[in-house]
């Protein structure tokens, strides 16, 4: 990987912006994107021609092995803004680190550290203006990475191309979540690729959702493959319990995703003096403390969801209510981070960036 910041970050600005042609107060998630993308390419072993251009196609051969392969990862972030119109992310590094762990798991070279961040200054700089201020506004940041060889041989492609989007966001999730306990689908296993942002692993999961969506669920947490007994994670959130005063979440393992959310909502609870345990969850042992009362609280954690309290989980076609979330961890713990984010509170860990 030679590449420095040395080579600069070539610049082709839109002749108008969209900004005016966008309703920041209706937004759906993940549809509009702000005027400007970078993109990089990877070729003969470099990644180069770092570039900001107008949002807007590529073209691309179909014989790209991304359409082939799925050789793809990706990241997911926002930007802030505070009441000053300071613009902040949240633990931009973990992401880093995560989208070249993803590639390393998926045979894609990294990307280096000091273009990912240049590209993320100039890129948000350029399109300041489509970050707005206000809780639960925000830019989402979809960095990504594909393979652009072309040739369908079932190998790693030898070309890559490295972009960052930029999607005006509100609240990922309005009101609260009911969520089904898979127990015929799976979404990862051991040794697979669970624990990497792989673009495929999100395509796989498109269809036992559905399913549970035409039932009435927002959302499937997954269990584990085997035996469809441990809990682990949510499409795009990883999942919290609290029995009683403690929180529990599943470890973090090759079928996990390492949230960032999950990390941060941890670090906060112990700072809280709140007792957590990352350990497998049983579904027998949260449908236990569902009937006797003790389980009082389910939320999922990720960047696009934040804290999204569950209102009924349905496991084996039983449904079981959650008590009202008024009060509880996740209003706790959402507004501990959202207050971090937007530059409203202290940040004791230092994640503001
Ligand atoms: N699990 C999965 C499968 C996800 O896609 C995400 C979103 N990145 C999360 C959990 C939450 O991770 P984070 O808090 O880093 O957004």
């Amino acid at each position: 990987m030679n590449f420095t910041t040395s080579d600069k970050i070539s610049v082709q600005k839109i002749e108008k912006s969209r900004i005016n042609e966008v309703d920041f107060d209706n937004l759906t998630f993940g549809k509009d994107f702000s005027d400007h993308m970078f993109e990089c390419d990877y070729i003969n072993g470099e990644w180069v021609h770092p570039t900001i251009r107008p949002y807007g196609p590529l073209t691309i051969s179909p014989a790209a092995k991304v359409f082939h392969y799925g050789q793809a990862v990706f990241e997911g972030m926002k930007a802030y803004k505070d009441a000053n119109g300071k613009v902040f992310l949240f633990r931009p590094d973990q992401n880093h680190a995560r989208i070249n762990k993803s590639a390393k798991r998926m045979a894609i070279p990294e990307f280096p550290k000091d273009i990912f961040f240049e590209a993320l200054h100039k890129l948000i700089d350029l399109d300041r203006d489509w970050v707005k201020p206000g809780n639960g506004n925000s830019l989402y940041i979809r960095p990504f990475v594909m393979a652009t060889q072309e040739g369908v041989s079932a190998s790693p492609s030898d070309q890559y191309k490295f972009m960052i989007l930029l999607s005006p966001v509100n609240a990922y999730y309005t009101g609260d979540v009911k969520v089904v306990v898979a127990e015929e689908y799976s979404r990862s296993a051991n040794g697979g690729v669970g624990a990497a942002k792989a673009a495929g692993n999100y395509g796989a999961q498109f269809y036992p959702t559905n399913l549970a969506r035409e039932k009435g669920f927002q959302q499937v947490i997954w269990t584990d493959a085997n035996e469809h007994k441990y809990l682990e994670e949510a499409g795009t959130m990883n999942v919290f319990f609290r029995i009683n005063d403690t929180l529990y979440t599943a470890p973090t393992s090759d079928r996990i995703l390492d949230g960032i959310t999950r990390k941060s909502v941890i670090a906060l609870a112990k700072k809280d003096n709140i007792p957590v345990e990352e350990r497998p969850i049983l579904v027998s042992e949260i449908v236990e403390a569902s009937k006797n009362g003790t389980l009082k609280e389910i939320f999922g954690a990720g960047t696009a969801a934040v804290i999204s309290p569950v209102s009924t989980f349905n496991y084996k076609d039983v449904t079981y209510e959650l008590p009202p979330t008024a009060g509880g961890y996740s209003t706790k713990f959402k507004k501990e981070l959202t207050d971090i984010q937007y530059n409203i509170s202290e940040d004791p860990f230092g994640w503001r960036y």
